[in-house]
């Protein structure tokens, strides 16, 4: 008998739920699309290109929109002779510095023999590199930055859209799409910058769950066999997505967990405990993370408050975790935190969504305070820190809570036992 057999009960093209998939049309977005599209005429018309700007939270179909218009045009310019369009499509995650980014698009220009060093360039020398680069096509170029609001300072968002105007170019005609999840991004923009690069602004609004209901259902129809989900299955993952951040890649991240847990369970159909199991693995995995990302004293900070909720203290005032930090940095050998800072360790667990925090008033004697509790699942937050908790040891109220938990199916067990 074969070891690996392939299985295909579930699944008729799991790629389809990944993120690199690109779907042939997108739904629900034609406004969206058309006044992109207007947006991007000037170049089919051989006319200089506009600077536009995108802008809404992640999975909201940005990049999604930008990759189907952009293969279009690049298809239906072809018919015009007098039009030579040169795309460079550059997603600026990890590129924080307007030198990092111009290395970048010197390189998307250039064949492989060309490349040039990512550092070690005056940045003027990049720019004039830049230039004549852009120049050499002596053609229209629609530069697409992705993700531009990792970029720290301004100068290439500057020096780009002017470089006409600045008389660096002259035969070559450019245009920016700048693509950003972050609403402040160009409200922080200086007014010279954004006058340029925000041309044309195109907002792309959180998707409500109907919206999610009809991607979720196109993505469904080529990754899934037909029949395999059960009713509520979409509506249930739409319903999630919208209430989380009306973000679609969550959404389709959560049917494609639910149908490994399905296919994991050996079942015939994806059901929508399927889908809350997913649900939970996920969220599981991202506040995991989340907690192994901290430094040791922000572990320690917490396990001290996972012990006062286990023995029912909370909500709990950052002064009364004190004692068991300062105690539990001791055992760990480590050098406990003034207050200030293990304050600061709390507000940052509140940030991440593993504790919550209530302002408490003092009544007449005026000031207002803060009562932290835990957030989530003890046993989860447990898992994530194993190695803090064996740093301390296992603290008695850890010891009683497990033995509670296990006392229970005991129970039933018994009872079984004496119907037989
Ligand atoms: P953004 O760039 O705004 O963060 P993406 O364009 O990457 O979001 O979209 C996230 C995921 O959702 C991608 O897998 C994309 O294909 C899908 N998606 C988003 N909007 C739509 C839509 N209107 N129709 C079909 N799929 C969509
Ligand atoms: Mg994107």
């Amino acid at each position: 008998m074969a070891l690996f057999e392939r299985d295909h009960d579930i699944y008729r093209d799991r790629d389809a739920l990944r993120e690199d998939y690109q779907p042939s049309e997108l739904v629900g977005r034609d406004e969206e699309i058309s006044t992109y599209k207007a947006a991007l005429q000037p170049i089919v018309n051989g006319e200089q290109p506009n600077n536009i700007f995108l802008y809404g939270k992640t999975g909201v179909g940005k990049t999604a929109a930008t990759r189907y218009l952009l293969a279009h045009l690049r298809e239906d310019v072809e018919e015009y002779d007098d039009i030579d369009l040169n795309i460079v499509f550059l997603n600026c995650d990890g590129l924080s510095s307007s030198y990092q980014v111009a290395t970048h698009l010197v390189n998307e220009l250039r064949d492989e023999p060309n490349q040039i060093s990512t550092t070690g360039y005056p940045l003027a020398a990049v720019y004039d590199m830049l230039w004549s680069d852009l120049e050499e096509t002596g053609s229209a170029v629609l530069i697409v930055l992705d993700e531009i609001d990792n970029i720290e300072d301004d100068s290439i968002l500057y020096q780009l859209p002017r470089a006409r105007a600045n008389n660096k170019l002259d035969d070559a005609k450019v245009g920016i799409v700048g693509i950003s999840n972050d609403f402040s991004f160009r409200d922080n923009l200086s007014p010279k910058v954004k006058s340029s690069l925000c041309e044309h602004e195109i907002h792309f609004p959180a998707y409500d769950a109907t919206d999610l209901k009809a991607i979720l259902k196109q993505r469904a129809n080529v990754a899934f066999h037909d029949g395999v989900l059960s009713d509520g299955v979409i509506p249930l993952c739409a319903a999630y997505g919208a209430k989380d951040a009306g973000d679609a890649r969550q959404s389709i991240d959560l049917l494609m967990k639910a149908g490994d847990v399905a296919r994991d369970d050996e079942a015939e159909a994806v059901t929508e405990d399927h889908v809350d199991s997913g649900r939970t693995a996920l969220e599981r995995g991202r506040i995991e993370e989340g907690i192994r990302g901290l430094t040791e004293h922000g572990h320690l900070v917490l396990y001290a408050l996972l012990t006062n909720e286990l023995e029912g203290n909370t909500p709990i005032r950052s002064r009364d975790v004190r004692p068991r930090y300062t105690r539990f940095a001791e055992l760990a050998e480590r050098d406990p935190l003034v207050p200030r800072r293990m304050r600061d360790h709390l507000s940052e667990l509140t940030m991440l969504g593993i504790i919550s925090v209530t302002e408490r008033n003092e009544g007449r004697r005026g000031g207002t305070y803060r009562e932290y509790e835990l957030d989530m699942g003890v046993e989860q937050v447990l898992a994530a820190m194993s190695e803090t908790v064996e740093l301390v040891g296992v603290h008695e109220s850890v010891v009683d809570s497990a033995l509670e938990a296990q006392t229970e199916p005991e129970l039933e067990d018994d009872t079984l036992t004496s119907y037989e």
